[in-house]
């Protein structure tokens, strides 16, 4: 049988990290297996669904880099691959499920659930259930209910007190008690399922063969199984995955940290492949210490036995900044400025390089690219290579205290620079003339260079200082520092 998998996000918000996790080991499970991965929008809870999300969240997979062989925007022998386009369908099955004994119609008001939870929670129930009210109607009742147009809705017949065992892929053998489990809403009154019924009839009729989702949907899955068996299917394989939590504890990952949403990576200049080499490593290692994987290389390694048995796994953000950091380092410089431009683009980032040519903007990119851990680190670290830095007054007296050393070494580079040839100006001629300059006037590199560093860049800490004079050219720095004198 051929392996099909999917991912079936809900357009209820953004797409989080956490999904293009999930995302990438259902799609590396289908391509090792030479298997179909499928995209299924699951938009059937109407009350939270988000005008344009289905959108962002097929644009932002996109940018990840994963294709899909059947969904939205491609089709598929299985379609439609909305779901509030197969409402006909689940309807179908949940009348079926009626007519089996496994669900029954409900004409509860809303005043009367709402009672019963209230008289339930006073009661000190731990947890509030519908208590099967509609389960004994008669069939004329129900008949006549039907007949004068009542709302309904169709519920799951949950049998009283059986044990239903999952043989998870990852977990092994999880076992359930279906008395903790309520008689839910199957099929609500709006002709719309829930994801319970949804989700199982979709998985049936596409031919899903596996199920990775996070292990947050581990309580759903007796429910989804009771169904299977009424309706005389076979169940695909579950495997549960670790969610992600933030480093030190047990917080799910929170803005507070940092981005959340997969695109804010994206914006905040994370690259593509950085991303997801990271998060192939969120409940999942190679079973050695390597941690620098491309997507094919992923693909051929991955494996359900590998995987982390786990409910947490820790999302470490400055682990993440490493390797994108490494990432940067590891790229071209061609490559690295064609990310950034097009990065800038994207996202509408203005780089402040407006009137420099290319040359000089890569010129500039190189000498910072060892320091770059994202794209957006780029203006921060050249700013002082496109304008003039504002200079700190303390901070360009901390080195030398002395005014009046301070003026001379000034003038003196001034004098200086002023007198090599254009064609001279190379960082090692700048090096070597600069430091017989302050030997003669008798001062330390650190405190003269600081200096100069300083009021030509604006900072302390920047790369080397001559190979960024050098990359400034003569008149720039003459110009810094006669401003400042
Ligand atoms: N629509 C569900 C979600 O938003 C899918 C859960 C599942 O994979 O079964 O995550």
């Amino acid at each position: 049988m051929k392996v099909r998998t999917r991912m079936a996000p809900s357009p209820t918000g953004d797409y989080h990290i956490g999904h293009i996790r999930t995302l990438l080991y259902n799609y590396a499970f289908a391509r090792k297996n030479k298997g179909e991965f499928i995209i299924r929008i699951e938009d059937t809870d109407r009350e939270r669904f988000i005008d344009g999300a289905i959108d962002r969240i097929l644009d932002v997979i996109s940018d990840f880099g994963f294709d899909w062989d059947e969904g939205p925007r491609v089709g598929g022998k299985f379609g439609p691959y909305l779901q509030s386009e197969r409402l006909p369908i689940y309807k179908e099955y949940a009348e079926k499920l009626v007519k089996l004994g496994h669900a029954y119609y409900c004409f509860c008001t809303k005043e009367r659930l709402s009672e019963l939870k209230a008289e339930q929670e006073r009661k000190g129930y731990p947890v509030t259930k519908y208590d099967k009210h509609c389960l004994s109607l008669t069939d004329e009742k129900i008949a006549e209910n039907l007949k004068n147009n009542l709302p309904y809705v169709i519920r799951q017949k949950v049998p009283e007190d059986r044990e239903i065992k999952l043989k998870d892929e990852i977990l092994g053998e999880v076992k359930f008690q279906t008395k903790d489990i309520e008689d839910g809403v199957l099929l609500k009154s709006d002709g719309f399922p829930v994801y319970h019924l949804a989700v199982v009839v979709d998985d049936y009729l596409m031919g899903i063969t596996h199920v990775l989702r996070g292990v947050d949907w581990l309580p759903s899955t007796p429910k989804h199984l009771l169904i299977y068996e009424a309706l005389n299917w076979e169940p695909p394989k579950y495997a549960h995955l670790p969610n992600l939590k933030e480093v030190g504890g047990s917080q799910k990952l929170s803005k507070r940290f940092g981005a959340v949403f997969a695109h804010s990576f994206l914006e905040e200049g994370y690259l593509v492949p950085a991303l997801v080499n990271f998060v192939m490593l969120l409940g999942w290692n190679p079973g050695d210490e390597r941690e620098v994987f491309s997507l094919q290389e992923f693909i051929k390694e991955f494996s359900l036995e590998r995987i982390h048995k786990t409910d947490l796994v820790a999302f470490d953000r400055e682990k993440l900044l490493w390797m994108n950091g490494y990432y940067i380092r590891s790229m071209s410089l061609e490559a690295l400025y064609d990310a950034l431009l097009d990065w800038s683009k994207k996202f509408n980032v203005n780089l402040d390089v407006e009137g420099y040519s290319k040359e000089y903007v890569k010129k500039c990119l190189e000498l910072v690219k060892d320091r770059m851990r994202k794209l957006n680190d780029f203006t921060d670290l050249t700013s002082y290579f496109f304008a003039p830095p504002i200079v700190n007054r303390e901070l360009s007296e901390r080195y030398i205290k002395d005014p009046s050393v301070r003026d001379k070494l000034l003038s003196e580079f001034y004098k200086l620079y002023t007198d090599i040839d254009s064609g001279k100006w190379g960082k090692d001629n700048l090096d070597k003339l600069s430091h017989e300059l302050i030997l003669d006037l008798g001062l330390k590199p650190k405190e003269a260079f600081m200096t100069l560093r300083i009021i030509c860049l604006g900072k302390e800490a920047t790369p080397p200082l001559f190979d960024v004079l050098h990359t400034l050219g003569k008149r720039t720095v003459l110009e810094r520092i006669k401003s400042f004198i």
